[in-house]
């Protein structure tokens, strides 16, 4: 090979590297070049890369993982009120400014900037975005409407971002109603010059289904203590409408290509998507549920069987348990949020934390999906953790339909890594926020280092 075939950019040796690939293959040395990783092995093999012009860190024992995807969060609004979240603010905490709105694009891209600031020191090096467009021009946040949009647009073509962004595209309001009028102008509005890239790209359509279970407008085959049980957001003039736009919106998305993100919580809801995606032609685009807190066992089953992927948050579990028991009863509230089953029955699930409605920590949110799901429910400790930090690399990757190129440690993909000061296979999930993320390399640049 010419030498230049043989020089790398970076290359981290002396500790641990889990590439969480099919065989969990573990490796002492990672390389890159170019963006792409183009070593995985033992130290010898990857110094013999190593040019002046390469930069070297020693890992010291310190373990490398895949670049973190956070599947699901606002990160615009995230930008904005960090460090405070929604359900700090629920729970009485004191920093969520229910007045935080960002009122021009200057403030936009200032929180844009900021979420890839707190992104990469977490070690966060791809997220979705999940819920942009016309529907929030005039919302409360100012995070969600086409400007931002726009202003990604602008920061991914100055090469500014600092994380990988993936877009859903929401037609309605975020958390409140749709029209298919407004959603089908919307679809057919969308500009399909937008760069399929990497770094930035529409990754699909978010739909609301419903609302959320201690709010009772979840919608659900039973009936909440009150006797209601809650109903579609979608409009229509009556149930079986309702049911039908949904139909409509979800039909016409895939018939364009699009992906659809759908937020349902209820159980009746949940049903209703996959029986809707059930219909459709079988073409990937990998049509996932967001939430799901309520659903069915059985639902489950046929998820994994279509193809369907799970996005949950296990922290809204043990924050809300309380207001769900309290709006449907104990067994209801104890049977929710079925992480085991779900990875039983086979889905892909995501773990993600809807930031800023939980605090993007994804260390936080293995901790919490550990407990919520039961001590030894995954498996041994080595397999729990390693489930769980696939749901957050691998399975994101899956989700965003990039597992070719991202979401492992593998010669070929891009180098996205996220340096821990321990390894994580050696600590509970309990144990894992006190592990520091220390170095960030997003695209084979480092984008954070712990000082
Ligand atoms: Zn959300």
């Amino acid at each position: 090979m010419p030498p230049n075939q043989l020089n790398a950019d970076l290359i981290l040796t002396g500790g641990l590297v889990l590439t969480l690939d099919e065989r969990n293959s573990e490796a002492t040395a990672i390389a890159t070049r170019g963006g792409r990783i183009v070593y995985v092995g033992d130290d010898d093999g990857a110094i013999a890369l190593v040019t002046d012009a390469s930069r070297h860190i020693d890992l010291a024992g310190r373990a490398v993982i895949p670049g973190i995807n956070e599947s699901h969060m606002h990160a615009t609004w995230l930008g904005a009120i960090w460090p405070a979240t929604i359900m700090d603010g629920l729970a009485g905490g004191s920093g969520f400014a229910q007045s935080t709105t960002l009122e021009s694009s200057a403030e936009r891209r200032a929180a844009i900037l900021r979420a890839g600031d707190i992104a990469a020191s977490l070690g966060i090096t791809s997220y979705t975005e999940p819920g942009l467009g016309p529907g929030e021009d005039d919302g409360a946040t100012g995070a969600c409407g086409s400007d931002v949009l726009e202003q990604y647009r602008a920061l991914a073509a100055e090469g500014l971002l600092r994380a990988r962004v993936t877009v859903l595209m929401l037609f309605g309001e975020l958390d409140g109603p749709s029209t298919i009028d407004d959603f089908e102008r919307g679809i057919h509005d969308l500009a399909d010059d937008d760069p399929d890239s990497e770094w930035f790209r529409i990754g699909g359509i978010k739909v609301f289904a419903d609302g959320i279970p201690p709010m009772r407008s979840a919608w659900i085959h039973g009936h909440y203590l009150d006797g209601t049980h809650g109903t579609l957001l979608v409009e229509g003039i009556d149930e079986s409408d309702r049911a039908e736009n949904m139909r409509a919106m979800i039909t016409l998305a895939h018939e364009l290509g699009y992906q659809v993100g759908v937020h349902a919580t209820g159980d009746k809801s949940i049903d209703a998507v996959v029986e809707i995606v059930e219909s459709l032609d079988g073409s990937d685009l990998r049509h996932y549920i967001i939430h799901g807190d309520l659903v069915g066992r059985s639902t489950l089953d046929r998820m994994a069987a279509l193809g369907i992927g799970l996005n949950t948050q296990a922290g809204i579990a043990p924050a809300t348990s309380a207001m769900l028991a309290a709006t449907l009863g104990p067994q209801v509230a104890l049977n929710a949020w079925p992480i085991p089953d779900a990875l039983a029955a086979g889905i892909p699930l995501c773990l993600s934390s809807d930031a800023p409605v939980l605090t993007p920590d994804w260390r936080i949110g293995i901790a919490a999906a550990a407990a919520w799901a039961g001590e030894g429910s995954l498996g041994d400790p080595r397999q729990t953790m390693l489930t769980l930090l696939k749901t957050y690399t691998v399975n994101p990757a899956w989700q965003d339909r990039a597992e070719s190129w991202k979401g492992t440690l593998t010669v070929g993909k891009v180098a996205d890594l996220c340096v821990l000061a321990r390894n994580p296979l050696e600590v509970t999930p309990a144990e894992l926020p006190g592990v520091t993320v220390d170095v960030t390399v997003a695209g084979g640049r480092v984008v954070f280092e712990r000082s």
